[in-house]
């Protein structure tokens, strides 16, 4: 059970799925996976780096462990972001979620990273967004979650790959 504490970024914005900021980390468990959707702190303490990892690293873009995943990503103005840090969210969650288990997806503010990987979740796996556009996608998400304030990075990266962003689990794949 989710417990969430007044003042909290913390909210659920579709049963079993949790957006929230840097306080809504910890540790994810078999019935509650987390997301960490940050580079810093998250994705540099889970594997122990400082400044950046070598590109060439296998853990550069994504690191899966039991019930956690590890992203790592930014929120740069410019959308300097990699297809396969979305396909491996996906793969991940859709599969959590679909076990039963509770979904935190978390990043620094709570209100980007974290929100549009919840917002791909819902669109692309659980099916209860729009389809044809971002655009389309994005105005009902933000009804479920008005605090939804996607950096221009990342909502240029997901308005023109949006037709190449899909799920790849056992029940939505191919
Ligand atoms: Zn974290
Ligand atoms: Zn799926």
């Amino acid at each position: 059970m989710e417990v969430v504490e007044p003042g909290s970024d913390l909210r659920e914005v579709y049963p079993r799925i949790f957006v929230g900021g840097q306080s809504a980390c910890r540790a994810g468990s078999i019935g509650h996976a987390v997301v960490h959707a940050c580079k810093s702190p998250c994705h540099q303490s889970a594997l122990g780096y400082r400044g950046s990892l070598p590109v060439d690293d296998p853990h550069y873009l994504a690191l899966a462990r039991d019930h956690d995943l590890w992203l790592n990503l930014i929120d740069p103005p410019v959308p300097l972001f990699q297809m396969e840090s979305f396909t491996r969210f996906l793969a991940f969650a859709a599969q959590r979620l679909d076990g039963g288990a509770t979904v935190t997806i978390h990043c620094n503010q709570g209100e980007s990273r974290s929100a549009s990987l919840a917002l791909l979740l819902l669109a692309r796996h659980v099916g209860v967004l729009a389809q044809e556009s971002f655009a389309a996608a994005r105005a009902e998400y933000l009804r479920l979650d008005p605090r939804y304030r996607p950096g221009a990075g990342i909502a240029r990266f997901l308005e023109e790959h949006w037709a190449a962003l899909g799920c790849v689990c056992p029940r939505c794949g191919s």
